[in-house]
């Protein structure tokens, strides 16, 4: 509140008259410092609902069906003091000035006190002398530009680039780019300077088995569930049957190291069984095959000219052999689109189709890594989603011809030497579907996207 000897006033000369008074000693007090004092100009403010009469409760440990039966001051009473205050302030001031913010926040808000609507519904109307007037003062947003970003590749970045990515020396190999870092690049050059190079990805902080942790544990049980094994026949699955929940077991203390026996996770460890079974029973149908590699850390160098030997990295979750073709497989929990016949324009443009790029860099790495030769090399997943009677084949199941492989190598060295073309900056895709996701559209200003 603020009390002084105003006689009207409007907004230019407000300043003006505080800064004057002040000097005099304009009291800016809170309610019960008015008590016994007068004041012929008050503003009070904010005069909002919640604010005038608070909403603020008691601390009291004594609950508030106690205080009430046993006649203690509760709430009601804190309001009626309030109100008191409230009026009797008014009573012999001939100016006041009440200010009320109408702007929302996330409960509501901006609601005019209850105070007020008295005031207009039971004394403007009786009092007539005393009149109300409503003014609105509006401030003017004006946004601030979103201006676009976009990192040039200067020294310090093209090194890091090398660093990471480029062999020089056999004995200490570079980390290497993986297929979904590749799909960053794909999806949002900004992206993947941001996860990549700066490092800036937002740890994953979901409590409980979360959809990382789901598909490792897959993996994992997958993995321990062949492992050892080389030719798998029929009669070998009573026994890989009756292990699966020990092998979901120990997949998940692997994976994850805390008590899966109740609620959310406990589900989680349900569902992953029956997904489980699924494969395995699956697999026991197509017997026999041969087991050639699970979770296979595999690499490979192509050299890109003006760049140097880039290093490709992956882990291929199995490679088998059956009926005369080499079978790349991957266990995916997630929905992605698989290409029926190529495409490799949307292969290495739209991220929609990452899963395909994924699947031809693990025929390539397996290829060198198992020295597949010939034509003689498919490639599916297991869609567990919807996985019900049969792996999803790229390319309609056919095989990959060396052709197309020769095809798809040299659009990825394409591709790789971009990522190094300082021409081209790390910059914001024009896509905004692809920014709904993404852990950066705050630094983007994209939330809307
Ligand atoms: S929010 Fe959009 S523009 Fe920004 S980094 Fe993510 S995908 Fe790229």
């Amino acid at each position: 509140m603020f009390g002084g000897n105003f006689s009207g006033i409007s907004g230019t000369n407000l300043e003006f008259h505080l800064v004057r008074r002040k000097r005099k000693g304009i009291p800016i007090v809170g309610f019960l410092e008015t008590r016994l004092m007068d004041y012929s100009t008050v503003f009070i403010a904010p005069l909002n609902e919640d604010v005038l009469p608070s909403v603020s409760v008691s601390k009291s440990l004594i609950p508030y069906s106690l205080r009430k039966a046993y006649h203690l001051p509760c709430k009601e009473e804190q309001d009626a003091v309030t109100a008191y205050h409230f009026y009797r302030l008014l009573q012999r001031a001939r100016n006041i000035y009440f200010f009320y913010n109408t702007d929302l926040n996330d409960t509501g808000g901006g609601e005019r006190s209850r105070y007020l609507f008295q005031i207009h519904h039971e004394i403007i109307e009786k009092v007539k002398p005393v009149k109300l007037e409503y003014l609105q003062q509006e401030s003017q947003l004006i946004p601030e530009p979103i201006l676009p970003i976009s990192i040039a590749k200067n020294d310090s970045i093209i090194g890091k680039l090398r660093e990471k990515y480029i062999l020089t020396d056999p004995t200490s190999p570079p980390k290497g780019i993986s297929a979904s870092a590749l799909s960053s690049y794909i999806a949002c050059s900004l992206r993947f300077y941001l996860d990549q190079l700066v490092y800036l990805r937002p740890e994953d902080k979901t409590e409980g088995l979360s959809a990382g942790h789901f598909g490792n544990v897959l993996h994992k049980a997958m993995e321990i569930a062949y492992e050892g094994r080389s030719i798998l026949n029929a009669d070998d699955y009573p026994d890989i049957t009756n292990r699966i929940p020990e092998i979901v077991g120990s997949s998940i203390a692997k994976v994850y190291d805390k008590p899966v026996n109740f609620g959310h996770d406990y589900l989680m460890k349900g569902v992953l069984t029956e997904l489980i079974h699924r494969i395995i029973n699956f697999d026991m149908q197509h017997t026999p095959f041969e087991i050639l590699g699970l979770e296979l850390n595999a690499n490979s160098v192509l050299p890109i000219d003006g760049v140097g030997n880039f290093m490709i990295k992956g882990i291929i979750d199995r490679v088998d052999f059956k009926d005369g073709n080499y079978r790349i497989l991957d266990y995916k929990t997630g929905q992605d689109k698989i290409m029926k016949k190529w495409n490799f324009e949307k292969l290495f443009n739209d991220p929609a189709y990452k899963l395909n790029l994924q699947l031809l860099i693990y025929c390539m790495l397996a290829k060198e890594i198992l020295d597949i030769q010939g034509n003689n090399l498919i490639a599916g997943i297991f869609k567990m989603k919807e996985f019900d009677e049969e792996i999803t084949w790229l390319n309609d199941a056919n095989e990959i011809e060396e052709e197309t492989m020769q095809q798809f190598i040299a659009g990825l060295k394409n591709l790789l030497s971009q990522i190094f073309n300082p021409e081209i900056p790390f910059s914001q895709t024009s896509d905004l579907k692809r920014c709904r996701y993404c852990d950066y559209k705050g630094l983007c200003q994209r939330q809307n996207a």
